[in-house]
């Protein structure tokens, strides 16, 4: 059984954990950079991204993370894991992983009562459309030549994007019961 590790600093990891476990995948909390030994891919969970990468750097993550990906480890951030992903947030400098040729938007769609869900279409989950939810979510507003964009919406901002073997969404499959993104992030490890 493959085992995916979900980063437990802050923010949603027990509902990733909770997706892993319905599609069959053992899902580990990670709290301690030791713990990636033991995982063959890791999920940056949605939350608050600075508190997450502020508790990053205290932990060490920072230090060994950014290798780990290098090498080839499958890494999916959710909303908050995407922006720690990002190479480049508009307007902070708070602390980033930065492995991803991504500038995004933190809060793109304003705040709290901004948020939303739509239909989006996601072709490489298949025809049908995945029921997506932002919630305070960023965009992406720029990216290199190696990022492949999964999805747009209607607006044309993308929202899902794949650059090797790192996969952003800026929406929560996590909050659905449609298992379909965990999935493909779990063929990829
Ligand atoms: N707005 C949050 C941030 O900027 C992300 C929200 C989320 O992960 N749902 O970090």
């Amino acid at each position: 059984m493959k085992r995916i590790g979900v980063l437990a600093l802050q923010g949603a990891f027990v509902e990733h954990i909770a997706s892993l476990e319905r599609i069959g995948v053992e899902a580990m909390p990670v709290r301690l950079p030791g713990q990636l030994d033991g995982v063959e891919g890791l999920i940056l969970p949605g939350g608050e991204s600075t508190t997450i990468g502020k508790l990053m750097v205290i932990y060490g993550f920072d230090k060994c993370l950014g290798g780990l990906v290098l090498e080839g480890m499958p890494v999916y951030g959710t909303c908050a894991g995407m922006i720690l992903l990002a190479r480049e947030v508009e307007g902070t400098n708070q602390p980033l992983l930065g492995l991803m040729n991504l500038a995004v938007k933190r809060n793109a769609f304003g705040r709290q009562v901004d948020s939303f869900e739509l239909n989006l279409a996601i072709p490489v989950l298949g025809e049908q459309p995945f029921h997506a939810v932002f919630i305070r979510a960023p965009a992406v507003r720029s990216f290199g030549p190696e990022v492949c964009v999964l999805a747009t919406l209607p607006g044309g901002e993308a929202v899902a994007a794949r650059q090797g073997n790192m996969l952003v969404t800026a929406f929560h499959p996590e909050l659905t019961s449609d298992t379909r993104v965990h999935e493909y992030f779990v063929r990829m490890t």
